[in-house]
């Protein structure tokens, strides 16, 4: 289980408000070196959380703005994306469709959530989620990703809903489904 540093999270944070980055704005943003910059880079873009751009980085591009599940508009606050073996890329509204969509899927590369407080990408199957919290923005049962488990036991304690990982998660989807 690869954990994001506090420092990393806040890189993601930025890319996520801007879209795009120089090596500089990181430095000054967070005081650090240009070689630590570069290193906080190359980590983010091989966990497939953000896409190198010339002389920085940028946020991952989002190939479709319907949902593949259900055809709904994507909602940015909750959205699921995901990357098939052959390249291809597809949205889900939420993680409620990309658990529906993945579980009659075998050919899939990488999957990001997003983060439902900070609006960051992060990697689907490393995510936590709160199943059937008062908070519904998209599907029913209302399913919502944190980078955090802390962060995920907070938001269940106020808004209710059941914490679980990924796999957990995907079964619970399933099973309500299919009744
Ligand atoms: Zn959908
Ligand atoms: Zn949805």
């Amino acid at each position: 289980m690869q954990n994001l540093t506090p420092r990393q999270r806040e890189i993601l944070k930025l890319v996520a408000d801007k879209g795009i980055l120089s090596v500089e704005e990181i430095q000054q943003a967070l005081g650090i070196s240009q070689a630590t910059t570069y290193r906080e880079f190359q980590t983010l873009v091989r966990l497939g959380l953000a896409a190198k751009a010339p002389g920085g980085i940028r946020q991952i591009e989002v190939p479709s703005s319907h949902c593949i599940q259900c055809r709904k508009e994507i909602n940015f606050r909750v959205a699921f994306f995901i990357e098939q073996v052959d390249g291809k890329q597809a949205s889900a509204c939420c993680p409620h469709c990309g658990f529906m969509f993945l579980s009659r899927r075998t050919d899939i590369n990488t999957v990001l959530a997003t983060d439902f407080f900070y609006g960051t990408r992060l990697n689907a199957r490393q995510a936590v989620y709160v199943l059937g919290s008062n908070v519904n923005l998209c599907c029913h049962p209302s399913v919502l990703s944190f980078s955090s488990r802390v962060d995920a036991q907070r938001f269940a304690l106020g808004f209710g809903g059941e914490v679980m990982d990924f796999v957990g998660a995907q079964n619970k989807v399933d099973k309500l489904m299919a009744l």
